[in-house]
């Protein structure tokens, strides 16, 4: 007798084939069989008329933090049909420093000082070893935090030769015990004094332990065909995959360069190894800095510290209410997080679409009052850009955020229905799905994820959430 027997859903396996209606069995962590005489298990489940889809992998959160808070924490993962997320972008790790006041912006998205205790990525990995999480996880490496231990916090200019040694002893020591690459922000201060030569001194660094680069561009604005040519340079130049996240093209006067944007990518990728993440929305979000605020550009506040009371109300209106500029006004809330409303909802299709675009939800897990895409961003991918909108068909999308996101980041045996793959399993409504969280109520609960599936361990269901199962793990690239 089999452990569990999934029947007469319509499998889309994340290849991007058709759907074929099958019977799946799972046995402990595995599939084993697929087919119509698959045998008796414990546990039936009727899933005729649903759809069933490897676990999401979401190409790019800031999850660090949260995957160590238990199976209440990934509600808002585990609800859209993910069982794997991708931690460490844009630069920002929880290991392998640890500090001991609050980091700089935008390392704090991930918490104050005593959020930072990870000395080493072998500690960060004992701790999810110790108390599992509910999803599993593949772990990027991030620039700033070594950045700022091997400059001594000095980060507003180029490393010297030995501070590039400092920082690439420390890659190769957190990529020895598990890290899946390096991961850059330069758009940010502690990241964007790095040069060419130390992001290629890393990118070596890590190629030479099979390591990824995946990159927040240094500029997503009126130097972004810039940023996407250095990001190709590193990473063919380092010897590795390219990962280049949250695609977009910010602010009126940029938009419609992604056609360009995507034509350097496709050019890249007939000779080397390239991926791109993407969010299904217009806005954006991330910390709040007064000179990034402009008043074209509608910008809400997504927490402060000085001002929490102010969480979900446009810069705009506190600026009124304090007479003051808008620069002002956000110097008076840092250290703070903002969503900005920036950019084009033809280009943001027109990058979700590409061929080797992934769905990344980039969700900010600690944000009082959070970009939508944290608790929306799968649903709204399946419901509403392709049931809906017809952007591209059920398999494409079901592809976008599993078998491509696998094969990118070299995750074996997952982000496909297959014998032999481990039973992570999404089953849904294909008729109802949909996202229910928007700019105004941000954390409202998807609609139509019926079961979520973590290595064979139903971790969440419709009308029940979570179920207490911590079945997650720790993945290593490539195994
Ligand atoms: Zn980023």
């Amino acid at each position: 007798m089999i452990d569990l027997a999934i029947r007469g859903a319509l499998v889309i396996d994340g290849t991007g084939a058709a759907g074929i209606v099958a019977d799946v069995a799972v046995e402990g962590d595995r599939i084993v069989a697929i087919g119509g005489n698959i045998g008796v298990a414990r546990e039936e489940v009727d899933a005729a008329g649903l759809t069933l889809a490897p676990g999401f992998i979401d190409a790019h959160t800031h999850d660090d933090r949260l995957i160590l808070g238990g199976a209440e924490a990934m509600l808002c993962k585990l609800s859209q049909g993910v069982t794997t997320v991708i931690v460490g972008n844009c630069g920002i790790s929880l290991s392998p420093v640890a500090f001991d006041s609050r980091p700089p912006a935008p390392l704090d998205l991930l918490g104050d000082a005593r959020w930072w205790r990870f000395p080493s990525f072998a500690a960060y990995a004992a701790q999810l070893a110790e108390v599992p999480p509910a999803v599993n996880a593949l772990a990027l490496v991030g620039h700033m935090p070594i950045r700022i231990e091997a400059m001594g916090g000095d980060t507003g200019r180029a490393a010297t030769s030995a501070e590039v040694g400092r920082m690439a002893a420390r890659l190769a020591e957190a990529l020895d015990q598990g890290g899946a690459g390096l991961s850059t922000g330069l758009w940010y201060a502690p990241g964007g004094g790095a040069e060419r030569d130390e992001l290629v001194a890393l990118a070596r660094c890590a190629a030479a332990r099979n390591g990824l680069y995946v990159t927040h561009l240094r500029d997503e604005g009126n130097a972004v065909e810039a940023a996407v040519a250095e990001a190709i340079g590193i990473g063919v130049s380092g010897g590795l995959p390219i990962v280049i996240s949250h695609h977009k093209c910010t602010a009126p006067e940029n938009f419609g360069k992604s056609h360009a944007t995507l034509a350097m990518i496709d050019a890249c990728a007939a000779h080397h190894p390239i991926g791109l993440d993407v969010y299904p929305y217009c806005a954006s979000s991330t910390v709040l800095r007064p000179e990034w605020v402009r008043p074209d550009i509608e910008t809400v506040v997504s927490w402060s510290v000085p001002h929490p009371d102010r969480a979900g109300q446009s810069l705009a209106e506190i600026a009124a209410e304090w007479r003051v500029p808008l620069h002002e006004a956000a110097a008076r809330l840092v250290p703070a997080g903002a969503v900005y409303f920036s950019m084009d909802e033809g280009e943001v299709r027109r990058i979700m679409a590409h061929r080797l675009t992934m769905i990344g939800s980039d969700g900010l897990p600690h944000d009082e009052r959070p970009h939508p895409r944290l608790w929306g961003t799968f649903p709204r991918v399946l419901g509403h850009y392709a049931r809906d909108l017809g952007l591209f068909p059920l398999e494409t999308a079901v592809h976008k955020m599993t078998g491509l996101t696998a094969e990118t980041f070299g995750i074996s045996g997952r982000g496909i229905v297959a014998e032999g793959a481990y039973a992570d399993l999404t089953l849904f409504d294909p008729a109802r799905i949909i996202d229910r969280a928007d700019f105004t109520a941000p954390t409202l609960l998807s609609a139509g994820v019926v079961a979520t599936w973590v290595n064979g361990r139903l971790a969440y269901g419709e009308g029940q959430g979570v179920t207490g199962a911590c079945a997650g793990r720790l993945l290593k690239r490539g195994s």
